[in-house]
């Protein structure tokens, strides 16, 4: 099945998750889930993470995997047309056209090209806007202020899916990339208006470090498809590595065990949980 397959036969209740990679031993992590729970895993890589891992590279990685695994790539917050177009010419599984700091009508417009980028061949690529702006970054630290009007407007949003043909929809729900000092509060009843007003168009919930189970299970009750988690995962890799540098063997794939393991379980956590199961 390819990704848009995979999405379109989840049942009521169910999401996958979105991973990012920027090394190998995160991606063996990865891989070393889907092998434990079966489930489909959606790989990301940024336009940062691309640029280090190389585009090719994470392509041939993931179809590699693909042979045996449901696993599939995105090309995360894709901030340029051309490098939008660079990755469909890879074939990636699907492309997040970050136009979110553009105004609303550029953000259509840019959008709208990368949709249109696509031929007869490339149609099972999914393209993701975004719309609403989510404040923070990865390696954000202390508080952050959650304006009103960062927020998606459900009927901006059907508006914005209407005029570009994107398969998928990032929102602002209150949601916020990094982990702040602050408890994050998700709008989930602004998930189901905005997905009300979307048709077929699904949800994908950005910046899920620092969100409860409970927060996780009431945004896919509330209609999100997929969920993206980087930060949690990263600092489990830095802490991990950290530790075993100290302690551990000078060979990296020993090194490197035990920095997978303790990523793959919380890989497998959050599958069986958005799976519900
Ligand atoms: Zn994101």
């Amino acid at each position: 099945m390819n990704l848009r397959e995979i999405l379109k036969n989840l049942k009521p209740g169910q999401a996958i998750l979105h991973y990012n990679f920027a090394s190998l031993e995160q991606f063996h992590a990865g891989i070393e889930s889907v092998k434990a729970t079966g489930l489909p895993l959606l790989f990301g890589v940024s336009e940062g993470e691309r640029a280090y891992v190389g585009e090719a590279a994470a392509k041939t990685l993931t179809a590699e995997a693909r042979k045996d695994w449901p696993v599939f790539l995105n090309a995360d917050h894709t901030k340029s047309v051309e490098k939008a177009e660079r990755v469909i010419k890879l074939d990636y599984d699907e492309i997040l056209f970050d136009g979110s700091r553009l105004d609303f009508q550029e953000n259509i417009l840019a959008t709208k090209k990368v949709v249109g980028l696509r031929d007869e061949r490339d149609k099972n690529i999914l393209i993701e806007g975004e719309l609403g702006f989510l404040p923070g970054e990865s390696e954000l630290e202390g508080k952050i202020e959650m304006k009103p009007e960062y927020l998606t407007q459900p009927d901006q949003a059907r508006a914005f899916v209407e005029a570009t043909g994107v398969d998928l929809l990032a929102p602002s729900v209150g949601n916020i990339h990094g982990i702040p000092d602050q408890k994050i509060i998700i709008d989930f009843d602004r998930i189901r208006k905005i997905k009300a007003q979307i048709g077929a168009v699904e949800i994908v919930l950005h910046g899920g470090s620092g969100l409860t189970d409970e927060d996780f299970r009431a945004a896919i009750e509330a209609g999100a498809k997929i969920i993206h988690l980087n930060t949690e995962f990263r600092k489990i890799w830095k802490e991990e590595l950290s530790a075993q540098i100290i302690e551990s063997t000078i060979t990296p794939y020993k090194l490197m065990a035990p920095v997978i393991e303790k990523i793959k379980e919380r890989i497998v956590h959050y599958q069986k949980l958005f799976w519900q199961i």
